[in-house]
């Protein structure tokens, strides 16, 4: 009988770890389905090169304030406002002067990395935050690396939709931004992709296997139920 319970507490323990390792693929799964990662990376990839340490400041608090925490590239803000985003250069004052926020916000519209689009009220100028594939110094940039890119040309690169930013977009496109499961409207900074039949299970990253889904419905769907992990490991 004892025998008995130790085996049954080994194979509790083995099903708890598979539980928790599936989580952990799980995560990793729904954090690369979605696309602002490689926004992300495109930015210090692209954008960091061509703008000052201040404009990246204030680009970064820009884009959190924006695309981050709304889904919507549109944010209103004010140079005052902006002031304890970051410490002085010189590392002398826990703020940074009016001017040099201003003449970073000047240089970053110059640049057409930010770009007004409405009146200035008591809260601040309404501003645009581009990506880097809307920003035309930084297309540039990219079109060389894709050109490159293009000279070892992958046939599998064009069949992925999954992996290749430009071709997700291809799917969010067909189904219109819309989650499959629960068709809530979502935008390409909020939207994931699912697999329609699993990778596990034999599926591709073809556009007929993939469709949109919002984040909580592709968690939703991957969360297998514990019987499954049960049976499993029996
Ligand atoms: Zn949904």
């Amino acid at each position: 009988m004892k025998d008995k319970i130790e085996q049954i507490k080994g194979l509790l323990a083995e099903i708890e770890k598979e539980a928790s390792d599936e989580l952990g693929q799980q995560f990793t799964k729904n954090y690369n389905a979605l696309e602002l990662p490689s926004i992300v990376s495109s930015i210090v990839e692209y954008l960091h090169p061509l703008l000052t340490p201040y404009e990246i400041t204030v680009y970064w608090y820009l884009f959190n304030k924006s695309i981050v925490n709304t889904g919507e590239q549109y944010v209103r803000a004010s140079t005052r406002g902006m002031s304890t985003i970051a410490k002085s250069g010189s590392g002398q004052s826990d703020e940074i002067s009016y001017g040099a926020i201003k003449n970073a916000i000047d240089s970053l519209k110059k640049k057409e990395v930010i770009l007004i689009v409405g009146d200035t009220n008591r809260e601040g100028t309404l501003y645009k935050v581009s990506i880097p594939d809307e920003i035309p110094i930084c297309k540039e940039l990219m079109q060389k690396s894709s050109v490159e890119e293009v000279l070892g040309i992958d046939i599998n690169k064009e069949l992925d939709f999954y992996n290749v930013a430009e071709n997700r977009l291809k799917v969010f496109e067909r189904d219109g931004y819309k989650c499959h499961y629960c068709t809530k409207q979502l935008t390409r900074f909020s939207a994931t992709l699912d697999h329609i039949q699993p990778v596990s299970k034999g599926g591709d990253n073809s556009l007929e296997n993939l469709i949109t889904a919002c984040l909580h419905c592709n968690a939703e769907r991957g969360n297998k139920p514990v019987m499954d992990f049960i049976v499993n490991a029996l």
